[in-house]
């Protein structure tokens, strides 16, 4: 992004980790994290996906996808009408062939999902109940591949990762991948919702977890390495703004300096809020002459069309 960076008048190196473009379903974080939910083994005897989000949610439509990809029913558990289903995720849902179920709240979900799953079990099938967000300790081994790649293509350079965060998922492969390979790199997970606290206690936990899976025994020796990774990292909720996917004049500026500097596009729910606090990074001096500043685009683009 050398014409971004000389608008920003900043000597740093910056990249975009391209997960915006992960190949299915208009790709983005939830593919990679689906790449382990839905390993072949998962899904022996499995005829039908179910799982839930908002009437907008990036992780329904990439399920969604998946479902129709293996040949499989998918039953999305939708809390709340969308505006207007004939734009954004929401029309992709229903494109992509998935029946939809509305519930009242988000706390309505999980049940919802259940007894979705138990309704497909008595009728002869059965479900797979893939959990909100991907954010299971399996999705988040996604990121540990994530981080493998990052490792590589950033050479001997010890970067600044900066992420979109919100159900942890993603930060903690991060977080994971660092603590398996002995590599350093500051990792910035930017809060789209939830407390800087909340992002960095669940992604924690979730990396404990997934450190778990990957380990015979207690694997006592890699979560230590895990914890002291984590507590490295620094989460931020300075950007969320008013809230959950509603825009900041940070975030409006971050789209559109990354569109029409470096021809990148980004979201308004997460990518943009990630993206301005890089930018303020670089602003205030934070990321300055060698340092290298890599932006993981964890995709969204459907959220510009809703
Ligand atoms: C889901 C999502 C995130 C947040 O990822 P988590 O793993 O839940 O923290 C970030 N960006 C986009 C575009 C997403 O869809």
């Amino acid at each position: 992004m050398p014409a971004l960076a000389a608008h920003l008048g900043t000597a740093a190196r910056l990249s975009v980790k391209a997960d915006a473009w992960t190949g299915l379903g208009l790709g983005g974080n939830k593919v990679r994290k689906l790449e382990y939910e839905l390993a072949p083994p998962r899904l022996q005897g499995i005829t039908d996906l179910v799982t839930g989000g908002g009437p907008h949610s990036n992780h329904c439509r990439v399920t969604a996808a998946a479902a129709a990809r293996l040949g499989l029913g998918c039953t999305l558990v939708v809390n709340g009408e969308p505006d207007d289903e004939r734009r954004g995720n929401a029309r992709l849902h229903r494109l992509l062939g998935a029946r939809i179920v509305t519930v009242a709240d988000r706390v309505d979900r999980d049940w919802a999902m259940t007894e979705e799953a138990d309704r497909i079990g008595a009728g002869g099938g059965r479900a797979l109940v893939v959990p909100i967000g991907a954010s299971t300790a399996r999705g988040a081994l996604g990121y540990v591949h994530a981080l493998v790649e990052l490792h590589t293509e950033a050479g001997k350079a010890r970067p600044s990762i900066f992420t979109s965060s919100s159900s942890g998922g993603t930060l903690a492969g991060l977080i994971l991948g660092c603590a398996i390979l002995g590599w350093r790199p500051g990792l910035v997970g930017v809060s789209a919702d939830e407390t800087a606290a909340h992002v960095k206690e669940t992604a924690t936990g979730l990396a404990v977890s997934a450190a778990r899976l990957l380990q015979d025994g207690d694997g006592r020796a890699l979560v230590s390495r895990v914890l002291e990774v984590a507590e490295a990292v620094i989460t931020t909720d300075d950007f969320v703004g008013p809230g959950y996917g509603n825009a900041t004049p940070e975030s409006d500026e971050a789209i559109a300096l990354f569109g029409a500097r470096a021809g990148v596009i980004l979201d308004p729910v997460y990518t943009g809020k990630a993206a301005a606090a890089m930018i303020a990074w670089i602003r205030d001096g934070r990321i300055r002459e060698g340092d290298h500043a890599i932006f993981l685009h964890t995709g969204g683009h459907p959220a510009l069309f809703r």
